[in-house]
């Protein structure tokens, strides 16, 4: 691919806007040496401003989603993409997030520009674990446990029940649900099929994989070896 194809599709600019940057000298070597458009040099080579060139096509970030951030790209008020750099947003492929989390839902949201990826991550036949960690606004009654695990939950409006969860108790109120499906407000819709309500509710890992001590709103990219843990 050409320069600037290469440099636009990573959200830099248009190919326009990218061409008037070569002209202005402003992408370089690292050791400063000005590049033309036409030069036929590897990703890792490009300088502009003198900073790297964003990680290319093919890359996967975690992001430590925080309270009141929506995983859309157009809705109203805050998004998950005002949390990445603005340019992001413009990249081709797009950075999309691996399903999603509520906007009153914390914790981890995987992000990928990698279709194939994606695919894998939310495909119902990974059977990929999610750990859901629940605050509930009453006591647990002591049988959800066991109607989780059951597979014959059936959620309002739905048509096939819910496959086995698996519930882990810590305290009367606070309790990890692990799932490896993900329905539309599954969680919540869960705990409400028991006649609870869930109070604050945060993903903490998505197979192997967990946030660490990435602080909420940070992001970091993956290597291979968290895609290595994550199946
Ligand atoms: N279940 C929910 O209810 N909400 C989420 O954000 C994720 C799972």
């Amino acid at each position: 691919m050409k320069l600037v194809k290469t440099i636009a599709n990573l959200g830099y600019g248009s190919r326009k806007e990218v061409t008037m940057m070569f002209r202005e000298g402003r992408i370089t070597d690292p050791q400063g040496e000005v590049l033309y458009a036409d030069d036929a040099v590897t990703h890792e080579v490009v300088r502009i401003d003198g900073e790297p060139l964003d990680p290319p096509a093919g890359m996967t970030l975690m992001l430590h989603k925080p309270l009141g951030y929506t995983c859309s790209t157009k809705d109203h008020g805050r998004l998950i993409y005002d949390l990445l750099p603005s340019r992001f947003r413009l990249r081709s492929p797009l950075l999309s997030s691996v399903g999603r989390l509520d906007r009153d839902t914390s914790g981890l949201l995987l992000m990928t520009d990698d279709g194939a990826l994606l695919h894998r991550i939310v495909s119902p036949k990974a059977k990929l674990s999610k750990v859901y960690e629940a605050t509930l606004a009453q006591d647990l009654r002591g049988d959800e446990g066991a109607l989780f695990a059951s597979g014959t939950l059936m959620l309002e409006s739905e048509t096939t029940p819910l496959a086995p969860a698996e519930l882990e108790v810590h305290d009367a109120r606070h309790a990890a649900l692990i799932l490896t499906e993900g329905r539309y407000h599954q969680v919540r819709r869960m705990f409400a099929a028991t006649g609870n309500h869930v109070d604050a509710l945060h993903r903490s890992r998505i197979g192997g994989l967990s946030l660490g001590d990435l602080p909420a709103g940070a992001w970091r990219l993956l290597d291979a070896g968290d895609l290595d843990r994550l199946f």
